[in-house]
């Protein structure tokens, strides 16, 4: 990256592909292949690499966002030598949830590239607070999707902060779990992780445990490197919670999270901003920070 000396966001990601080497063909299906399962299956894949051909075909349909992101997978995938013979349709450039080794390192590369650390780091240390409304803007200053901007946000950021994204069980989880409770059955139900602990801070009596539902939960979450925790997927989210109320309403909201709402023991209390994801999930997007000790001493 170096190379090219960028100065200023949004990184021309079409020209690190150009130096590599590589052309870039736009592809629209014919219109009688043209279906809505297609275009969404295309806008959710939208980029592949065909190494020997030094080429990758991007969807045209595509919303720019996403195109840009896909390109600097696929330019990641072309630089890394050892990524070859893998499937050139990735599932889902920005899914930093893959468990595929190459996937990961492609995601990372990709995003290194798209919020080059250089401007990224500087751009997120002359804010003096950590808020969505940084992340946006960083989203519209540099061209990349909010959830992978906000996912770089947590990943680089020098204080305590994280970002989880929520999401309702999916069905055919409510159903196992509904029949565990029910009847007992351990039919085909994952571990949760960990036991959801929120409601053991509550007194035992007085009916209060039992009234607390465990609605939503952790699809995944990206800490900073300073962050005390570990918030694992398919942690459990009482509906008491700020995420629970940001699902329900619709709406951006503000306030703390207790630890426990995320599965910990801990006692203590993040602030939180919630918001819907609005890309047609039910998902929630949840950045959460601890005050920043160190920082207020070197004031
Ligand atoms: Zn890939």
């Amino acid at each position: 990256m170096t190379h090219f000396n960028f100065q200023e966001p949004p990184i021309p990601i079409e020209e690190i592909s150009k130096f590599l080497g590589l052309s870039i063909v736009d592809v629209d299906p014919p219109p009688e292949m043209a279906t809505p399962a297609l275009h969404k299956a295309l806008t959710t894949v939208p980029c592949w690499l065909e190494r020997s051909e030094k080429k990758i075909s991007v969807y045209k349909r595509a919303p720019k966002k996403r195109r840009r992101l896909g390109i600097s997978h696929e330019n990641t995938h072309f630089i890394i030598p050892y990524h070859v013979g893998i499937n050139p349709f990735c599932s889902g450039a920005d899914d930093p949830t893959s468990r595929k080794y190459t996937e990961r390192e492609a995601f990372m590369g990709g995003a290194a590239m798209l919020f080059y650390p250089k401007l990224f780091i500087e751009d997120v240390l002359s804010t003096s607070s950590i808020s969505l409304d940084i992340i946006q803007k960083l989203s519209a200053r540099y061209d990349g999707s909010l959830e992978a901007t906000a996912n770089w946000y947590a990943r680089t950021h020098p204080q305590i902060c994280a970002i989880v994204i929520a999401e309702p069980p999916t069905q055919e989880e409510a159903v196992d779990e509904f029949l565990q409770d029910q009847f007992g059955l351990p039919i085909n139900v994952k571990p949760h992780t960990p036991s959801p602990s929120a409601r053991n801070w509550l007194p035992a009596s007085g009916g209060f445990r039992e009234e607390i539902n465990f609605v939503m939960q952790v699809k995944y979450s990206i800490t900073s490197i300073r962050f005390p925790k570990w918030i694992p997927p398919r942690t459990r989210i009482p509906d008491t919670s700020l995420i629970y109320k940001t699902f329900v309403t619709g709406k951006h909201c503000s306030g703390e999270i207790p630890a426990s709402d995320l599965g910990s023991s801990s006692r203590w209390r993040y602030n939180a901003e919630c918001m819907p994801m609005g890309d047609g999930s039910s998902n929630v997007m949840a950045l959460i920070w601890l005050p920043d000790k160190q920082m207020d001493l070197a004031i």
